[in-house]
């Protein structure tokens, strides 16, 4: 995770409300528990409609802790407390948590909660392990809370999350950046360390991948950083001497910029007109007019699979260097190798080499070839350790109603923006067929299905999701995800889930 240095930063966009400490609980807490110890310390974020705040996560060993009664002042005024060596009470109005340094049980109001890791006390600090968020906390504050397994921020009672995508197109003599959110947001713009920054402010928004690396001579990465509580886009450019025009267009939900090099002083006398008998540089994709081939049987159903990422989009990458776009291709590779052996599908890939076609032309692929179903494949930053698959379908815009199909003998319009709204419910099915298939792949951690804002899969005529692996971050290793016997397994994985789904 990118930090920003030195410079002060704008809190335009939040207002913070007043700081509640309860010093005397804390203080008492400090004299009984003093093991000092070096502590990594990244902050997790609270969305709340006032604004978002920040507590400093503690990682002990592998697994991230928050202090207590840090949470519990953000949300009340705490009425009383009991404390002994080894234990903690905490109430407020009709609220009371207990908590047994050791013990993953906790009790909250009237039930039992089993946490991910057992309670620990760490620099005179009660400490509770993220999950308590979601699986405590809201039965505690009454209100709904949105959480995305291993992140490191939540979304509190109206606070709904948005997102985006990014996409990068490569010029001869610059880039264009495309960051399409699912909300609408106002930015402010600054350069700093030698890198831009875009501070986003309206919607709040939840990334789906924190990191966008490029293979591109004027742009390196993409960052999201919300680790001070102000949300922002981090752009590394890959040399000096480049201009960064940030715009908002669509009413304000997609950011377009463009990367180029700067013009000199001297360049204040207008350039000489184009020649418009010289053609534009063309961009590589623009030739890619054919349809991927197909392989298997023509009566078998057909599985479009898509390597996410591509050429100058690189996705994230491991600490080892190892690509999202070339882990991704490798895995579709796999798949393709299970299905089609199996006998019962056929398939065709979106990509098969380090080509990095549009969304909708992925969603193109599938729409003209007319798939059965599509899976997209990306490996991303969850922030644990175990390895872990996700399953995600469509998540429609919020402000949108939901297109229902025609009426019978109608003929069905629908705009190309919301067709897979058409296949809410099948891409469920399959999405729950796969989730439940990986859940029996043995050491893996697979959460629920869940819905997410996914870009690629909103106009695919077909049931469609998403499949994510991970962790897969610069802090990581990914030599577990490389490895054919894992990648073996996932595929024959998929392979159950979509046996599943459709029984021809
Ligand atoms: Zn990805």
């Amino acid at each position: 995770m990118d930090v920003l240095e030195g410079k002060p930063l704008s809190l335009s966009f939040y207002r913070y409300g007043r700081p509640v400490l309860w010093l005397a609980a804390m203080l008492a807490a400090v004299l009984i528990f003093w093991p000092a110890r070096t502590l990594r310390s990244d902050n997790f974020i609270l969305y709340l409609p006032e604004g978002a705040r920040t507590i400093p996560i503690q990682s002990v060993g592998r697994v991230d802790y928050l202090p207590l009664l840090q949470i519990l002042n953000l949300f009340v005024h705490v009425d009383g407390m009991q404390a002994s060596q080894s234990s903690l009470r905490v109430w407020f109005g009709q609220n009371d948590v207990q908590i047994q340094l050791g013990d993953k049980k906790v009790r909250v109001n009237k039930t039992r909660v089993t946490l991910q890791a057992p309670v620990r006390a760490e620099n005179g600090e009660w400490l509770v392990p993220l999950d308590f968020m979601a699986s405590a906390l809201p039965q505690l504050t009454h209100q709904p809370v949105q959480y995305r397994v291993g992140a490191r921020r939540i979304f509190i009672g109206s606070t709904k999350p948005g997102t985006f995508s990014v996409h990068l197109k490569a010029l001869a003599t610059g880039a264009d950046i495309t960051i399409a959110f699912t909300d609408k947001v106002s930015i402010k713009t600054e350069a700093s360390n030698g890198r831009w920054i875009v501070y986003l402010g309206g919607h709040p928004v939840e990334p789906l991948e924190s990191s966008f690396q490029f293979q591109n001579p004027f742009v390196k990465t993409i960052q999201f950083d919300d680790q001070d509580g102000v949300p922002k886009l981090i752009v590394a450019p890959a040399s000096d001497g480049l201009d960064f025009f940030p715009t908002l267009a669509a009413d304000g939900k997609v950011l377009e910029a463009q990367i180029s090099k700067q013009q000199p002083a001297t360049a204040l006398t207008p350039l000489p007109p184009a020649n418009p008998l010289v053609a534009p540089p063309v961009p590589p994709q623009a030739a890619e007019e054919q349809m991927p081939a197909v392989e298997g049987s023509a009566s078998l159903p057909l599985v479009i699979l898509d390597p996410g990422h591509g050429g100058p989009d690189t996705g994230s990458h491991d600490k080892n260097g190892v690509l999202e776009k070339d882990l991704v291709l490798s895995l579709a590779m796999q798949v393709r190798a299970a299905l089609v052996g199996s006998g019962r599908f056929r398939v065709a890939l979106t990509r098969s080499g380090d080509s990095d076609p549009t969304f909708d032309r992925r969603d193109e692929v599938a729409n003209v070839l007319h798939a059965s179903a599509f899976v997209t494949l990306h490996a991303g930053d969850f922030g644990s350790a175990s390895p872990r698959a996700v399953v995600y379908t469509f998540e429609p815009p919020a402000s949108v109603e939901t297109a229902s199909p025609a009426p019978a003998g109608l003929p069905q319009l629908i705009s190309w923006e919301r067709v897979q709204e058409l296949h809410l419910d099948s891409s469920r099915e399959l999405g729950t067929a796969i989730e439940q298939a990986l859940g029996a792949f043995r050491g893996l951690s697979v959460p629920k299905l869940t819905a997410a804002p996914a870009r690629v899969l909103r106009s695919v005529n077909a049931p469609a999701v998403a499949i994510e692996i991970g962790s897969f971050a610069p802090d990581t290793d990914a030599t577990l995800f490389t490895s054919s016997s894992f990648q073996q397994q996932l595929a024959g994985a998929i392979l159950n889930g979509l046996d599943n789904f459709k029984k021809p």
